[in-house]
């Protein structure tokens, strides 16, 4: 079971659309998916179909143990993977954890009861460098990072790095990034180009090879509670999700 991190602490980057497509893109590959969902948000949660205002356990209870994962968890089913599903209630678990022991570990103790159920465990992290966010970079082998090209984008990606270097050194010594993924991808623009290419050239084998374009169905998706890649399957962003998931699994499968 490989666990990653899907994390970038800008919002509306991309994090969210990256996991519940990544997700359906590796479970048409026949591969069993658990998506975690660590934010309060839950956009991760709606957008595989699952309704957060219903949720009666939740990634919360799990934090907290109250829930096993086996308990929490709810199918996907026209997306074809698992939800550890979240909404408001877990803004909570940020000032309850504080005082609990083992409070980053709590999510990597749950995994390892079903560790032989899964073959990947994506993570949709906040975006914040909070206890949640912190929870998934313990439990996970490594940070998947999309990023827009933007001119700022180098930029915003240091605390980030900054944050997985000391989560590596002191509490868990597993963690890389194992990959930034250009999303929203519009190629006419000349400064996109250039951005895409200085990443390139700074990150080099990180970078992944598959690019995201920026494509309306992958935004429509969500308001039907489907990942884009089950939504409309032939479109361009679909596609380019499925050619990801195979990349994926080609580097670390
Ligand atoms: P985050 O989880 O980082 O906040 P989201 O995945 O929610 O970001 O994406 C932010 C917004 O951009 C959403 O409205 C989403 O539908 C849209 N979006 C994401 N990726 C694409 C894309 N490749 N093409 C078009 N719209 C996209
Ligand atoms: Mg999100």
């Amino acid at each position: 079971m490989r666990i990653f991190c899907i994390a970038n602490q800008k919002g509306g980057v991309g994090k969210t659309t990256t996991t519940v497509n990544l997700a359906a893109g590796l479970a048409k590959l026949g591969l069993r998916v658990l998506v975690v969902d660590l934010d309060p948000q839950g956009n991760a949660t709606m957008g595989s179909g699952i309704d957060k205002r219903t949720l009666e356990v939740s990634v919360y209870d799990v934090l907290l143990e109250s829930a096993t994962i086996a308990e929490a968890r709810q199918p996907a089913v026209k997306a074809g993977y698992h939800v550890l599903g979240a909404n408001r209630e877990l803004a909570g678990a940020e000032v309850e954890l504080v005082h609990l022991e083992r409070r980053e570990r709590r999510l990597k103790a749950a995994l390892l009861a079903v560790r032989d159920e899964y073959d990947f465990v994506l993570i949709d992290c906040p975006p914040s460098l909070s206890m949640l966010t912190l929870n998934g970079l313990c439990a996970a082998h490594g940070v998947l990072v999309p990023m827009q090209c933007e001119y700022f984008a180098l930029e915003g990606l240091s605390d980030l790095v900054h944050t997985i270097k000391q989560v590596h050194a002191n509490l868990n010594p597993d963690l890389l990034i194992i990959g930034l993924l250009r999303v929203m991808f519009d190629p006419r623009i000349t400064l996109q180009q250039q951005v895409s290419e200085q990443l390139s050239a700074h990150f080099g084998s990180k970078l992944f090879n598959t690019v995201i374009p920026r494509n309306v169905r992958l935004a429509e998706a969500p308001s039907y509670g489907l990942p884009g890649v089950v939504f409309d399957p032939a479109s361009k962003g679909a596609l380019a999700f499925v050619e990801f998931a195979r990349e994926v699994v080609q580097r670390h499968g």
